[in-house]
């Protein structure tokens, strides 16, 4: 059988991330984002190889954009396209793994939507828009949410009255599971072990962060709950406050709950924190030039990140190695050192050339000699998309 291509795609209210993903190619052929859509200044941008390119489609939707992706995708995978693979950010309890997309499929997402307002919905306006653009092909859904259906019910509830539960769906659930599991069995890969035999801490820190607790190849706890904000530190979300917060707010400042929900999403996290912004690039090297606030928001997101680390430790038997991911976890030596410094407890430690070392997309081990393994493993949302697609079209 001739190497398949994949087109992932992962839809916002007025974007459409994408990647073509060739099963025997470690580079993708084309990848991109069409942006701002459904106004004027709607664009294309896609990288072929080392080319990058652009087109402006005015006021184009989601399956204009689409539509417009379509010659691209053509060129770029010999006219083979063999399935589109679709990010889902809530599959509530219904869906514990990838699925082909169906009517029944669609009508199960759209009932989870209520808890993930902003995001189910968008992920359906691309898959309608692919179903009319590609109608011929099959079309899977891999949701954020199914690798951390494993939990077990100590770590999924809530301490909150059963009735909740049981008519509200509210419960822990989890999000950046294509992430975990990658990284997971990348992490298994490098270290010779089998994935389904070993045990691994991962921490996914990009511009949303969460830490998992792998056992067996399976999730067993994670930070993130009925919805992305809580756990730990992020770009601009919160993570964990004390839940009294919002009566307090509406109680002295008079804030309604729209104020609120904006605070803790938009406001808070490292650029709260820092008074200056919510990336780390910027954070580091305004830390560097003596900025206080820049200072205490890196010492609160490690210190934060190992305090999470440490609790998600409780699930695991034993450690085959930590973890280190996403944007900052791959590139931020500082973000790893100062957040291991914390967890002495557990043994590990770093050597320090090593970690200098990785970033950028170069991986690897970067523990002290005789320490627990820390790995950098970068991660690839969208090849793990594209393996789930490929594993449910070969059944
Ligand atoms: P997203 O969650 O949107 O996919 P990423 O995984 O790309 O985000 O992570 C974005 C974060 O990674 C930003 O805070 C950015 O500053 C940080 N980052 C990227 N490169 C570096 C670097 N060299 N040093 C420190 N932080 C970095």
């Amino acid at each position: 059988m001739p190497a398949r291509n994949i087109l992932v795609i992962n839809c916002g209210s007025s974007s459409i991330k994408f990647a073509l993903v060739g099963e025997a190619q470690a580079q993708f052929p084309l990848s991109g984002i069409a942006e701002r859509l459904g106004q004027p200044e709607a664009v294309l941008r896609w990288r072929r190889g080392d080319e990058k390119d652009c087109l402006a489609i005015p006021h184009a939707g989601h399956s204009a954009a689409l539509a417009h992706l379509l010659p691209l995708v053509r060129e770029a995978s010999g006219g083979l396209l063999h399935g589109i693979g679709h990010r889902v950010v809530h599959g509530g309890e219904h869906f514990t793994a990838a699925q082909r997309i169906d009517a029944e499929v669609l009508e199960a997402i759209r009932a989870v939507a209520p808890l993930a307002p902003l995001h189910n919905p968008a992920n359906l306006l691309g898959i309608e828009a692919a179903i009319e653009v590609y109608p011929d092909l099959p079309q899977v859904a891999v949701f954020d949410t199914a690798f951390h259906q494993t939990l077990p019910e100590h770590a999924y509830r809530y301490a909150l009255p059963e009735v909740l539960y049981r008519d509200h769906g509210l419960r822990r659930y989890g999000f950046h599971g294509t992430s975990h599991h990658y990284v997971g069995q990348r992490a298994a890969e490098l270290a010779g072990l089998p994935f389904e035999a070993s045990n691994w801490l991962s921490a996914h820190l990009g511009n949303g962060c969460s830490t998992c607790a792998i056992v067996d190849g399976r999730s067993r706890d994670t930070s993130m709950g009925l919805t992305p904000l809580e756990g730990l530190v992020m770009g601009t979300r919160s993570g964990d406050v004390d839940p009294n917060l919002h009566s307090h707010l509406a109680r002295t400042l008079g804030w309604d709950l729209a104020r609120i929900e904006r605070l803790l999403n938009h406001e808070s996290g490292l650029l709260g924190l820092s008074g200056l912004s919510n990336d780390m690039r910027s954070l580091e090297q305004a830390r560097a030039d003596g900025h206080a606030g820049a200072t205490l928001a890196i010492e609160v997101f490690c210190y934060r990140l190992a305090k999470s680390l440490a609790a998600m430790s409780c699930a695991l038997p034993h450690l085959d190695g930590l973890i280190f991911t996403g944007g900052i976890g791959e590139n931020s030596p500082l973000i790893r050192s100062k957040t291991v410094a914390h967890l002495r407890l557990l043994g590990l430690a770093l050597d320090e050339t090593a970690n200098e070392r990785c970033v950028r997309g170069t991986g690897g081990e970067i523990q002290a000699t005789g320490h627990p393994r820390v790995l950098v493993v970068p991660t690839d949302e969208e090849r793990q998309i594209a393996l789930e697609t490929l594993d449910l079209l070969d059944d």
